[in-house]
């Protein structure tokens, strides 16, 4: 498991930031796209996603996720806690405001 939102988000920026109901601070982060060389196939993240935004491609004969419809991506980062690799298999991003 990761965690997916720890990495990527500079203190010299603003971002998109919601609360969450206890008060603290949240800011979705929006899928990217998938690195192939570091997923395993396993289709999690297709599987937990809402948005329909993976999609499981063949290459070169291996499984393997694909952003397929990124503007679908609500930020909720369920994808990235589900997948097996050491900090994601995909890249997520804060949206930048301001
Ligand atoms: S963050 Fe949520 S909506 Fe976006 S790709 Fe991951 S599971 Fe889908
Ligand atoms: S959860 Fe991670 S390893 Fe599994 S298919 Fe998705 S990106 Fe690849």
């Amino acid at each position: 498991m990761s965690d997916c939102c720890s990495g990527g988000i500079g203190s010299e920026k603003a971002y998109l930031t919601f609360r969450r109901q206890d008060g603290s601070p949240w800011i979705p982060m929006f899928v990217r796209d998938v690195d192939p060389a570091k997923c395993v196939g396993c289709g999690r993240c297709a599987a937990v996603c809402l948005g329909g935004c993976y999609e499981m491609v063949e290459v070169e004969g291996e499984k393997k996720a694909r952003v397929a419809n990124p503007g679908n991506c609500m930020g909720d980062c369920h994808c990235h806690k589900v997948c097996p690799v050491d900090g994601g298999a995909m890249t997520c991003r804060p949206m930048e405001v301001g």
